[in-house]
């Protein structure tokens, strides 16, 4: 965190700054937004902007459109959500570069923020384009990458905009605060004991993220599908369970299972679970050891027992940071493992503990249980917070140091 600059570096007084957001949020079929974190989390870094008297211009992406104008994915609809926020003039440029934006930026006054059209209306922005980014390097003096969220992409607004930009380039508060509550997994700066909940379905993203945490971590709990493929190797029936398999990790699954498990007790599993044969909110479950599923029976959900040993991890734990779901959630039938564990984190953090969530499916569990608030942060970047578990410096925070 020492090399890299953020816009507490800088004064924006008569300077312009394009501002990478994120701004890739939820919206329902009118366009309303159901989810406004990724904005909220960015107005402390535009606020300092404008408070000295600099203009903004707002770079952002939206959904996946076809590298084409399509209306559905305009950024026209957050014009008046960020005017009730910000109360300020917000203006709108239909393109991103041209002469309508260049009319549009000499335009801007001091104190105004302009907003460009969706950057994914434009294919060069996933080509690392340098004619691109050299376009719109034109309209600012000050580069700020806010868009944590995209920040693990090798795209031409958060990679190769920077590079155009010498020593005039920083993170915005947003980005600083990701990053320093990350350190505190990644490099274990945080309160012992530090305990990291995996859960979710898919493995094989995962597996460097536990290679590189348990080094860090007081305790690893994997729960939900990334179980079944320790159980296995273990030597343990699974049944129908869902599994990720690839014959190339197993290698390393078994050296996890070596060094942690048997040895230091550092990575747990769960010890029951819920079983069922089919996904469905009416059908007849049973609890049985984890190691023992029948054949035909999945595992969906955590056992009773699976829970208080989980539970009683994480509540003696000062650092917790949990990604993915333990069951299929989604389901009520195999929700209460998910929701307890939400339980005991809200409560851990209430008698002071640090909580980082992640992931999209995570956090709307927690919205399930309107616990979302209680959490210490919410990550706004689930694939971008994945990766830097891994350990490694995302290429858009790269560019900036
Ligand atoms: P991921 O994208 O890897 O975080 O996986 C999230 C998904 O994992 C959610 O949709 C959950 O329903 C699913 N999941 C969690 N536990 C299980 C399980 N035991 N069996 C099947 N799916 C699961």
């Amino acid at each position: 965190m020492n090399r890299i600059k953020t816009v507490n570096d800088f004064n924006f007084k008569n300077k312009t700054a394009l501002l990478r957001v994120d701004y890739n949020v939820p919206v329902n079929k009118q366009h309303i937004i159901t989810d406004d974190t990724r904005i909220q989390y960015s107005i402390p870094t535009i606020k300092k902007i404008l408070s000295e008297n600099g203009k903004i211009i707002l770079i952002s992406h939206f959904g996946r459109p076809k590298k084409k104008y399509d209306k559905n994915f305009s950024l026209k609809f957050l014009v008046p959500y960020l005017y009730k926020k910000l109360k300020v003039p917000i203006n709108f440029s239909k393109s991103c570069i041209g002469e309508e934006t260049n009319k549009k930026v000499n335009e801007l006054k001091n104190g105004e923020i302009l907003l460009l059209e969706n950057i994914r209306f434009y294919k060069e922005e996933e080509e690392r384009n340098e004619n691109f980014a050299f376009e719109l390097s034109k309209y600012g003096d000050i580069y700020v990458n806010d868009a944590f969220g995209v920040s693990h992409r090798l795209h031409t607004s958060t990679t190769v905009l920077p590079k155009f930009f010498g020593k005039k380039k920083c993170i915005g508060l947003l980005m600083k605060k990701e990053i320093q509550f990350l350190n505190k997994f990644i490099s274990g700066t945080g309160n012992k004991p530090i305990t990291i909940l995996l859960g979710g379905a898919k493995i094989i993203s995962k597996i460097k993220v536990i290679e590189n945490l348990i080094n860090f971590s007081n305790h690893l709990l994997i729960g939900g599908g990334m179980s079944y493929p320790f159980i296995k190797i273990k030597g343990g029936k699974i049944g129908n369970s869902i599994i990720e398999n690839d014959k190339n990790i197993e290698k390393t699954l078994k050296n996890i299972l070596d060094k942690y498990q048997n040895s230091n007790n550092r990575l747990h599993l769960p010890k029951d679970i819920l079983i069922a044969k089919y996904y469905d909110n009416k059908t007849k479950t049973k609890i049985v050891p984890i190691n023992s599923i029948p054949n035909e029976w999945m595992g969906l959900d955590l056992g009773p027992n699976s829970i208080k040993y989980f539970s009683k991890i994480i509540e003696k734990s000062k650092t917790i940071l949990w990604n993915g779901p333990v069951g299929v959630f989604e389901l009520s039938n195999f929700s209460l493992g998910t929701k307890s564990i939400a339980k005991i984190i809200v409560e851990t953090t209430k008698k002071g503990a640090f909580s980082l969530v992640g992931g999209g499916d995570t956090i709307a569990a927690l919205k399930m249980e309107g616990l979302d608030k209680k959490i210490s942060y919410l990550s706004t970047g689930g694939g971008a917070m994945l990766e830097s578990l891994k350990g490694e410096i995302l290429p858009g925070i790269k560019e900036i140091i």
